[in-house]
């Protein structure tokens, strides 16, 4: 089976890296795959999911917070503003961003919330919870 090489890389440094038979990820234009030999592109990512394809079955997931998608022949980088394996998330802690995000989306037509930011906090949490699984 062909492989392509694929990094998920943050701010912070290098969160995953290994060869793959298959990339799927959430671009702002809806969901990508990638396999070995795919034409070189740039793509802007949505929050979601990265599924990564190994011995003919997704066995690793990555929860990626937005960035960018680069293919180029042998690799795919992926730079991501905040990005965590499935065994690296917190649960707890997904949880009540997920609780204080939903909290200020009830409350932002009383008060002066920033309605986007709290979406986008709950869109951060539910994405990692969905990784491990949780949601
Ligand atoms: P929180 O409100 O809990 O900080 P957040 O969505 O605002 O969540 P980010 O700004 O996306 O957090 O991320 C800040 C840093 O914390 C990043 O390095 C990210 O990987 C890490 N991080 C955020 N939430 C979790 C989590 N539940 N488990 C592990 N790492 C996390």
């Amino acid at each position: 089976m062909k492989t392509i090489k694929v990094s998920v890389v943050t701010p912070d440094g290098p969160v995953y890296e290994s060869d793959v038979e298959m990339v799927s990820t959430k671009a702002q234009s809806g969901e990508l795959g990638i396999l070995p030999g795919h034409i070189p592109m740039v793509a802007p990512l949505a929050i979601g999911v990265v599924r990564l394809k190994k011995n003919g079955k997704e066995q690793d997931l990555v929860a990626v917070s937005g960035g960018f998608l680069e293919v180029r022949p042998e690799q795919v980088t992926i730079l991501a503003q905040a990005a965590e394996k499935a065994e690296d998330i917190d649960v707890e802690r997904a949880t009540r961003a997920k609780e204080r995000a939903e909290q200020r989306l009830r409350e932002s037509h009383q008060e002066n919330i920033d309605f986007k930011r709290a979406e986008l906090a709950l869109q951060r949490a539910i994405n990692r919870l969905t990784v491990t699984g949780r949601q």
